[in-house]
C-alpha cells in the first residue's frame, strides 16, 4: 500500500468538508453508512472543544469520575449485541469474536481501571530519607490534558477504549480518531459513553482516514496513543517527537508459538487452530510462526490439520456461521495472497490452504505453510492474514534463536510443562509478553502491561501502566521547620564545606569505620561553634 508522505498528508487533512468516508461490510459488499472525513479544521475545532472542557472533568473528584464510567459500564452491557454486531460487519470477523474482543475484554478492561485507579492515582507520600529529614512531598498524579486515540481496525472497540478509558478516568479529554473502515463502530461506542454521563466534549469522535489521524497529531493535542502498523506508528511516533509530546506505540508483531517435546500437545494444537486464525488472523498477537520440535512436530501438523478439516469458511458470520470470513478488505486480501505466492513460489509448501476462498469477497482459506525459505516475506513481515509458517527446531537455542530472528518483539509463548525451561526461554526472547501453555492469555487480563519491543512499540498499556501512562507525576514538597536557612545554602563557608564533607561518609558509607569517622568529623564542625 502507498503511503503518504507528511506533506502530503497535510494537504490531503486540508479541503475536505464536505466529503464523506463510506462503511462497507467486507463479508456483502454492502454499504452500512457514511460518516465526515474530518480535514484539519474538523480536527483543530474538536481538539479546541476539548481543551475547554478538559478542566472541568478534571476537577471533578476521581470517585465521581469512577462512577460515570461504572453507568457507562452498565449502559455498554446492555448494548453488548449491538456493539459486537457493529464490530464484526463493519470488519468482516465474526460476531462471536466481536463479542469477546470487543465487549468482554472491554469491559474486564474498564472494570480493572476502575478497580485499581483509586490506588493507582492517588496522591502519596514520598520518603526521602535522612539527609531531607525536614522535608514533607507528596506526589500527585496530573491529566495530560487532550489525549489523541488513533486506533486500527481489527479489535475497534478494545483498542480504542483501553486507551481512552484510562485517560478519562485519569482526568483528560480524548479525541479519538478511529479506522476508515470501523467509523461507525467508534461512533455507537461514543453514544454509549454520553449516555453514561461522560460530557459531550470530554470524549470525541473525528472520523476519515490516516491524512485525518496525521491532522489530529497535529492538532496541539497533549499525548498520543497510538495502535497500529509500525509503518504507520514510526511516522506518528517521529511526530509526536518533534513536538515534545508523550505518546504510546501499540504495533505490529511476528508472533512465535514455541513447542517443545514436552508440551501439553492437544492444548498446543488446539491454542494454534485459534490463535493463528482468530479474527481472520487479523490480531497484533496472531501466532504467526509455529516453531515445533522435530520430535513431534509429525503429531502437531497432523492435528493442525485434522481441526482445519472441519473448519468453516465463508461469509455467514452469525453466531454458529463459519470459522473463517472475509478480512477487512480487497487490498489486505491481495496483501495476504502476495506474502503466500511469494513463499510458493521460493519453494514453499501449503499444508492446509495457500489460496482465497471466494471470487467475491476477501476470504482467504486457513493456510499452514512449511519449508518457508528465510527470507520469504510471510516470515519477516506481518502478514496480518489467516496464514501461520511452521519450521521445525533441534534444541532450546536454536528455538530461541529462530524465535527472535524479526524486526518485531510483541508477544511469544512457550509450551512445556517444565517450568525451568519455560523460564529460561522466556528470560531469552525478545517480546514484551511471554505465555507459558497459552498464548496472547496476558493481554486479557486487566492488570498486565501490554506492549512490545523493537518495531512492535514503545510504552504500556493496561493496568497501572496504563492509567499512569495518561498523567504526569507532579510532586508538591513541604518545608516542616521553617529554619533560617539550609544547610547547603548560600553563602558558602568553610564550615559548609566540612559538614558535607562529614556527611558523605556518615550517610553512605556501608563501612562503620567510616560512619563513625563521619559523625565524629560532624559533632567536631558543629561543636567548633559558627565560621
Ligand atoms: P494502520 O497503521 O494502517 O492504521 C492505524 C490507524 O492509524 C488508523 O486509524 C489510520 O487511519 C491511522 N493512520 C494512518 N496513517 C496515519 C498517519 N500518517 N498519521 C496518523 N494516523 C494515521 O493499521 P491498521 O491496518 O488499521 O491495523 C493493523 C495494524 O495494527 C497491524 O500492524 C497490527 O499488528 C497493529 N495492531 C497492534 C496492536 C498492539 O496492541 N500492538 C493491536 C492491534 C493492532
Amino acid at each position: 500500500m502507498a503511503v503518504l508522505q507528511p506533506e502530503a498528508l497535510a494537504r490531503e487533512a486540508d479541503g475536505r468538508r464536505g466529503r464523506t468516508l463510506p462503511s462497507i461490510d467486507p463479508n456483502t459488499g454492502e454499504l452500512l453508512g457514511e460518516v465526515p472525513l474530518c480535514g484539519e479544521a474538523e480536527v483543530r475545532a474538536a481538539v479546541l472543544r476539548a481543551r475547554e472542557a478538559q478542566p472541568a472533568w478534571a476537577a471533578r473528584p476521581l470517585q465521581e469520575r469512577i462512577e460515570v464510567l461504572r453507568q457507562v459500564q452498565e449502559v455498554f452491557v446492555d448494548q453488548a449485541d449491538e456493539v459486537a454486531q457493529l464490530a464484526s460487519r463493519e470488519m468482516g470477523k465474526i460476531e462471536s469474536e466481536s463479542l469477546v474482543g470487543d465487549v468482554l475484554l472491554t469491559l474486564t478492561s474498564l472494570d480493572g481501571y476502575l478497580r485499581l485507579a483509586p490506588s493507582v492515582l492517588r496522591t502519596r507520600r514520598l520518603r526521602h530519607g535522612l539527609l531531607h529529614l525536614t522535608k514533607r512531598s507528596y506526589v500527585v498524579y496530573e491529566p495530560l490534558g487532550v489525549v489523541a486515540v488513533i486506533s486500527p481496525y481489527n479489535f475497534p472497540v478494545l483498542l480504542s477504549m483501553q486507551s481512552a478509558f484510562a485517560a478519562l478516568i485519569a482526568g483528560n479529554a480524548v479525541v479519538h480518531k478511529p479506522s476508515e473502515h470501523t467509523p461507525l463502530t467508534a461512533l455507537k461506542v461514543r453514544e454509549i459513553l454520553l449516555e453514561g454521563g461522560v460530557p459531550e466534549e470530554v470524549f470525541q469522535v473525528v472520523t476519515g482516514d490516516g491524512a485525518t489521524g496525521w491532522a489530529l497529531v497535529h492538532a496541539g493535542v497533549d499525548h498520543v496513543s497510538f495502535v497500529g502498523s509500525s509503518q504507520t506508528g514510526r511516522k506518528v511516533a517521529a511526530a509526536a517527537g518533534e513536538q515534545l509530546i508523550s505518546a504510546t506505540m501499540e504495533l505490529g508483531g511476528k508472533n512465535p508459538m514455541i513447542v517443545l517435546e514436552d508440551a501439553p500437545l492437544e492444548r498446543a494444537v488446539n491454542a494454534a487452530l485459534t490463535y493463528a486464525f482468530a479474527a481472520n488472523g487479523q490480531v497484533c498477537g496472531s501466532v504467526s510462526r509455529l516453531l515445533v520440535h522435530e520430535s513431534v512436530a509429525d503429531r502437531f501438523l497432523a492435528g493442525l490439520r485434522a481441526g482445519l478439516e472441519a473448519w468453516r469458511v465463508g461469509r455467514e458470520v452469525r453466531p454458529g456461521g463459519v470459522q473463517t470470513s472475509a478480512v477487512v478488505s480487497e487490498a489486505i486480501c491481495r496483501r495476504i495472497e502476495g506474502h503466500v505466492r511469494q513463499a510458493l513460489d521460493q519453494g514453499a509448501v501449503a499444508l492446509v490452504g495457500g489460496e482465497r476462498a471466494d471470487a467475491e469477497a476477501p476470504v482467504f482459506r486457513p493456510t499452514v505453510l512449511v519449508n518457508v525459505p528465510e527470507g520469504a516475506k510471510v516470515l519477516q513481515e506481518e502478514t496480518f492474514g489467516p496464514v501461520v509458517t511452521v519450521r521445525t527446531f533441534r534444541d532450546e537455542d536454536e528455538a530461541v534463536r529462530i524465535a527472535n530472528a524479526t524486526p518485531y518483539g510483541l508477544t511469544a509463548s512457550v509450551w512445556t510443562r517444565s517450568a525451568s525451561r519455560a523460564w529460561r526461554i522466556a528470560r531469552a526472547l525478545e517480546a514484551g509478553t511471554v505465555a507459558v501453555n497459552d498464548h496472547l492469555w496476558p493481554f486479557f487480563a486487566p492488570d498486565v502491561a501490554w506492549g512490545g519491543v523493537k518495531a512492535s512499540g514503545l510504552g504500556r498499556v493496561g493496568g497501572e501502566w496504563g492509567l499512569r501512562a495518561m498523567t504526569y507525576p507532579k510532586v508538591v514538597s513541604f518545608d516542616r521547620l521553617n529554619l533560617r536557612r539550609e544547610f547547603y545554602w548560600h553563602p558558602a563557608t568553610a564550615r559548609m564545606h566540612q559538614v558535607i564533607r562529614a556527611l558523605v561518609p556518615l550517610l553512605y558509607s556501608r563501612r562503620l569505620r567510616k560512619r563513625l569517622a563521619g559523625l565524629k568529623a560532624l559533632l567536631g564542625t558543629l561543636l567548633r561553634g559558627s565560621h
